[in-house]
């Protein structure tokens, strides 16, 4: 199932839907009036509801949209409609790898004049709840707060079920599913201060989506190709089995001790191609075009707009 949160253009409120080829289907329009009790109104609270809910409503959406013949009823085309961050508003801030791809650390260590070694635990640190943007978004530039905007492409992870001291085996039970995110950065800012909290936290600096693809349905999120381009040239072209740590030790190391929680979203780091690790650095302009892709998933397609 690949989740959105969308709206039209009479009704900015936004709505949950599940995409059916190059359509969104409104679920509530749908399958509201079968759902026992109070309908989720948001994707966060879907995802909140745990899995037996996912479960029926994964039932009740797949019975609907095979009905024959099929329905226009909550049927909408990706052009009446606006897409909007899967969760618009996170409830805590995105937690976040640093260095996660030894490419990455390899090719940041020159400009960075650090040691270019392994991490031997991961890194983490945060991004601010007001960076999350929609899809299609501009990617807001605030030439008073930096002048080095940079990307990272990463692949998102969304947790579905509250855990702590969550053992490897059973890490992956407890994510409802994965999206793309750009881990936007402002590396002057980011070095500026040491710790990476304000560089990365920036407003409009984590566009996220274009959905949440469930985690049944997504299989190993070791095996996907991950991309990004920048007008169009390929800045970034990886597979997520690079990862140094993978999204089940990810989820071991940061429930050790610290409860994780349902709608909690982790960004698993990025790997080579970034603006800063090019000769010279060649950091984003006003106007560039930035699609970041993850196989199976899909693409963000948001543009950089100096303000
Ligand atoms: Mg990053």
């Amino acid at each position: 199932m690949k989740y959105v949160t969308f709206s039209l253009g009479g009704d900015p409120a936004p709505r949950i839907g599940v995409l059916d080829g190059d359509e969104v289907v409104d679920i509530k329009a749908r399958v509201g009036r079968a759902w026992p009790g109070r309908f989720p109104e948001t994707l966060l609270e879907l995802i909140q509801a745990g899995p037996d809910t996912w479960r029926r409503m994964a039932s009740l959406i797949g019975v609907e949209l095979s009905r024959t013949p099929a329905s226009a009823d909550g049927r909408h085309t990706l052009e009446e409609t606006r897409w909007h961050a899967p969760i618009p508003r996170p409830r805590k801030n995105i937690v976040c790898l640093g260095l996660n791809y030894m490419s990455h650390v390899l090719e940041t260590s020159a400009p960075l004049n650090r040691e270019a070694k392994t991490p031997n635990v991961p890194i983490f640190f945060t991004k601010a709840v007001t960076t999350v943007s929609g899809p299609r978004d501009p990617i807001p530039w605030d030439r008073s707060a930096t002048e080095q905007l940079d990307y990272e492409a990463e692949l998102g992870v969304v947790l579905g079920v509250n855990g702590k001291n969550i053992p490897r085996a059973r890490s992956l039970e407890h994510v409802f599913g994965y999206t793309v995110l750009n881990d936007v950065s402002a590396r002057d800012v980011q070095h500026r201060h040491k710790q990476w909290f304000k560089g990365k936290s920036l407003d409009g600096f984590c566009p996220m989506g274009p959905c949440i693809v469930t985690a049944d349905a997504f299989g190993d999120p070791q095996r996907k190709r991950i991309s990004l381009r920048v007008n169009g040239e390929t800045r970034q072209d990886a597979s997520t089995g690079d990862m140094i740590f993978p999204v089940d030790v990810i989820i071991e190391t940061l429930s050790r001790g610290m409860t994780l929680e349902a709608g909690d979203i982790i960004a698993t780091g990025t790997p080579e191609g970034v603006g800063l690790g090019r000769t010279p650095p060649t950091y984003l302009d006003d106007g560039d075009v930035v699609e970041t892709e993850i196989e199976g998933i899909g693409t963000l397609r948001n543009q950089v707009a100096a303000i």
